[in-house]
């Protein structure tokens, strides 16, 4: 056994980088073990042009649901075009949604839908989730409120149940005309999931809420270098703090009274050990 660490994180993921840098931040002996030869789990860059100097968010991209006192140091950009789709039955016809220029946007609803008032339907229903984003993102930081709670501070009641208890496939119907629209407001619900507009589980609404709230207005940032550079800083801000990192440290069991074995057959303990897993690898740990 290496000695007793304060903390064993098991994973390498960017929570585990987080809570490690905070924790060795604060003086405790901290260990990262991650199973992979690189560190940041879900949040990682890939070069996918050889030759070209261009680094792309590999999984996960947008970083507008970190609060600011983490990615204070990050190089963030807001994205100007937040969409282009192409209309499915005429691939030289497309919907482009162009943050800084409402004109074009307005023309681009026209030509895609026939309808330049489906533009206005589409911005009336972003301007509708502000006020949801603005109250749920803080809470982020905090202790997970009551359902009760939530709905009070979101004062669109109507809204929360419409994302909370039906799918959310309802909402977009009832607020936009077009399929193609619905399409693209419903990209925030289906991105990442295996899931449909009116899934009874409601999964593509958990999604869409992600996607809707960052930063307390929604807008999508995302890190110059992709989510790579997020994992890299966190990485550095762990080890600057003094957390061990150990990469190629595939855990194979953890004991309840702290002992981590790896597969290797060494065995590391901790006073405490956090899980930066999934839940259902920390079960198979367990
Ligand atoms: C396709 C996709 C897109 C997403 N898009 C976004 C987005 O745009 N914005 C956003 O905020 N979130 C997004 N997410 C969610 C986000 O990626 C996750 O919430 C985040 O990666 C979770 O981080 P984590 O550190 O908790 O876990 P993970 O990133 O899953 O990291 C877990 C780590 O544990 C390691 N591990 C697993 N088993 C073991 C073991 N036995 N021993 C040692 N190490 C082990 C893994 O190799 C991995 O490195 C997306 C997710 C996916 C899949």
């Amino acid at each position: 056994m290496s000695g007793i660490y304060d903390a064993v994180i098991v994973g390498g993921g960017h929570n585990a980088l987080v809570a490690a840098a905070y924790l060795a931040g604060a003086g405790k002996r901290v260990i990262v073990l991650e199973r992979l030869g690189h560190l940041g789990g879900a949040a990682v860059s890939e070069r996918p042009w050889p030759g070209v100097d261009a680094r792309l968010s590999r999984y996960s991209y947008l970083v507008s649901l970190l609060p600011p006192q983490i990615i204070r140091d990050l190089d963030l950009r807001r994205r100007r075009y937040s969409s282009y789709t192409p209309d499915p039955l005429d691939a030289t016809r497309g919907l482009l949604v162009d943050n800084a220029d409402a004109v074009a946007t307005t023309a681009s609803f026209l030509r895609a839908t026939g309808d330049a008032r489906e533009a206005e339907r589409f911005a009336a229903f972003s301007d509708r989730l502000l006020p949801l984003a603005a109250a749920v993102f803080p809470t982020m930081t905090e202790p997970l409120r009551r359902e009760s709670d939530m709905r009070g501070l979101v004062g669109d009641a109507d809204l929360w149940e419409s994302l909370t208890t039906r799918p959310v496939g309802v909402l977009l119907r009832a607020s936009l005309q077009s399929d193609l629209a619905r399409g693209v407001a419903l990209t925030d619900g289906l991105i990442g999931t295996f899931s449909h507009a009116d899934d009874s589980s409601l999964r593509q609404n958990r999604c869409f809420l992600y996607h809707v709230i960052g930063g307390g207005t929604g807008d999508w940032d995302v890190p110059v270098g992709g989510m790579g550079s997020v994992s890299g800083a966190l990485e550095g801000a762990a080890r600057a703090a003094g957390a061990e990192l150990r990469t190629h440290a595939p855990v194979e069991a953890i004991d309840p009274d702290g002992v981590v074995r790896l597969a290797s057959g060494e065995e590391i303990a901790g006073r405490l050990v956090l899980s930066g897993v999934g839940p259902a690898v920390l079960e198979r740990l367990i």
